[in-house]
């Protein structure tokens, strides 16, 4: 590719990413000093476009941040009234009662809402007071300064020819400069990956780990729908296959989240998040709730679940981690949005104080502080030892002995320590002649759903004229690694449906991309067990558009 010039454009806070991390941080530096010129930078078509809505939120980052959102309308309408855990079988389930969880576990006082209504409102209130919001421009790019420090991003660059040449309408994009760049574009960022591995972020920290959680919304029978009510399933389809579980949660307008999240750590891969996903609607339980009604929409994202011990060294010169990029899921509880916006809230109040004083470039460590011995560390410190349990001795071991360790850790003490997490998702991986193949259902139609089906309901959209955002590092491995040592797990970890092996005829194997179904999960880029695929972003706008709803 050729030496591009780029014209640039001066801030004092540059940030990467219209979630609730990156807007929480936009808004705290405005209340702080309107003076401050702030900019939020976002790849999806529209703020929201690729938030993967339905969660049950836990206000308090809200709360700390604009205290009177009620009043000033934010759209948290639907209350949790009930909270429900079943341990599944192929037909039936048993109810674990919620009196020996840990309070922590409680969703009394949180509210379903729709993440990217939330983030709609948030830049709302971001732009009210002057925040510059960019939609459609993908930072492809970190800008170091003379020091090696992170000085900004490169963002809005279009027209690449699918070979990488520059196309007829090139446009270069821009250099966007600050006194200190936020990146908070959520799990596995693809330029907090880069900032990670060159400062080392991570040494000394146990490997991040993952989930790939996949969603659909459905629109049911109102005679079965009880707005406000959260269910979490374990067990069934997964068995001992994987970590993981369901979540269904009833929000406004007879709609209801069905949601399903498989720990990346599994060892078989001849297994198949999707369509374990696909056959867990067909529980008699699930396929009660939802026969008569529609899918309206489908998406999928990882999900951070290395938590306290897994994340990484959050500051470097002149840049800052914020929320998923650095990985603050409190996994017992599957919430990440309250401290994402903690965490945003922190790094705006230590960029003020820095800049204040005159400083710039350099490490915000009170933000790191802040983090680690705060409301964050407390959050995911007294969960720390759920996720490692879970994966070395099984559901069983976890909701016990996890439970316990939650309860004393509760009560601030922990006979466990720290547990570690061990291998990376990737290195999980087992040989695919040490596992049975899985034997799944077709979809029906009616409750399930083939795999390409299901995208066109992410409503994802990417020009095709561009290059691929999916690069191999070794465009041979997939056909003479993974293939033969794993049957090639990409065909079914992706949940869009983006990798083929096609075979023809007298022909080798062929590897395909279809980058054009990519929703941006991110899991090809974990789970792949050669680390041989490169999650980068495509042009600003491209990929899925989750409807506002
Ligand atoms: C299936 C599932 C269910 C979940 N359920 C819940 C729940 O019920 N409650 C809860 O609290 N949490 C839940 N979470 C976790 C929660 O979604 C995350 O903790 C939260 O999204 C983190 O916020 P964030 O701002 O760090 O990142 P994100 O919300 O991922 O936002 C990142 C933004 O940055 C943009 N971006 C990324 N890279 C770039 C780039 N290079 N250039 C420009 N823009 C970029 C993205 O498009 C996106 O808009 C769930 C997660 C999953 C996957």
């Amino acid at each position: 590719m050729s030496e591009v010039t780029r014209e640039a454009m001066e801030y004092d806070v540059v940030i990467v990413g219209a979630g609730p991390a990156g807007l929480s941080a936009a808004i705290r530096l405005k209340q702080l000093d309107a003076e401050l010129n702030v900019v939020v930078l976002e790849k999806g078509s529209e703020v929201g476009a690729h938030i993967l809505s339905g969660a049950v939120l836990d206000p308090v980052g809200l709360d700390a941040l604009i205290p009177d959102w009620k009043e000033k309308g934010a759209p948290l309408n639907v209350p949790v009234k009930d909270d429900n855990f079943f341990m599944l079988g192929e037909a039936g389930k048993v109810r674990i009662p919620n009196f020996p969880m840990p309070p922590l576990m409680s969703n009394h006082g949180n509210y379903i809402v729709s993440m990217g209504n939330v983030c709609r409102w948030m830049a709302e209130q971001a732009e009210a007071l002057g925040v510059e919001i960019f939609p459609g421009m993908a930072c492809s790019e970190i800008v170091y300064g003379e020091n090696g420090e992170v000085k900004g991003v490169v963002a809005g660059e279009f027209g690449r020819n699918p070979d990488g040449t520059e196309g007829p309408g090139y446009e270069p994009g821009m250099e966007l400069h600050g006194k200190y760049v936020f990146l908070g574009e959520g799990v596995r960022g693809s330029l907090a990956k880069e900032v990670i591995g060159k400062y080392d972020l991570s040494k000394g920290k146990e490997p991040q780990k993952f989930g790939l959680g996949m969603k659909e919304i459905w629109e049911i029978d109102p005679e079965k729908h009880r707005e406000g009510s959260v269910t979490h399933t374990m067990g069934w389809p997964l068995g001992s296959n994987a970590g993981g579980g369901s979540f269904i949660y009833h929000l406004e307008n007879n709609q209801v989240y069905v949601g399903f999240v498989v720990h990346l750590n599994y060892k078989n891969p001849h297994l198949y998040p999707y369509m374990e996903f696909q056959r867990f609607k067909h529980h008699p339980m699930v396929a009660e709730l939802l026969k008569g009604g529609k899918r309206v929409a489908y998406g999928a994202r990882a999900i951070s679940e290395g938590g306290y011990q897994s994340m990484p060294k959050m500051v470097a010169p002149g840049v800052a981690l914020l929320g998923c990029s650095v990985g603050m899921v409190n996994v017992p509880r599957i919430k990440g949005n309250h401290n994402a916006m903690l965490s945003g809230k922190a790094a705006a109040e230590a960029a003020f104080a820095a800049i204040r004083a005159d400083r710039s470039g350099d490490e915000l460590s009170a933000y790191e502080t802040e983090v680690r011995d705060g409301a964050i560390g407390k959050d995911l410190f007294k969960v720390r030892n759920v996720k490692p349990l879970w994966s070395k001795y099984g559901l069983a071991a976890s909701l016990a002995v996890g439970g316990f360790d939650m309860w004393t850790n509760t009560l601030g003490f922990s006979v466990l320590g720290t547990l570690k997490h061990g291998k990376n998702d990737a290195e999980a991986t087992g040989l695919a002649k040490d596992f049975k193949e899985i034997d799944y259902p077709k979809p029906d139609g009616k409750l399930s759903f083939d795999r390409l089906t299901n995208v066109s309901f992410s409503f994802t959209n990417h020009e095709e004229s561009q290059p691929a955002h999916l690069r191999l590092l070794d465009p041979s491995v997939p056909v003479t690694v993974n293939l033969p040592k794993f049957d090639e797990p990409a065909q079914r970890y992706c949940p869009a449906g983006v990798y083929e092996v096609v075979r023809e005829d007298g022909k080798d194997p062929r590897f395909v991309i279809n980058f054009q179904n990519c929703v941006h999960c991110k899991t090809c880029d974990i789970k792949d067990p050669s680390q041989n695929i490169l999650w980068t972003v495509p042009q600003g706008g491209d990929g899925p558009n989750y409807p506002n709803m």
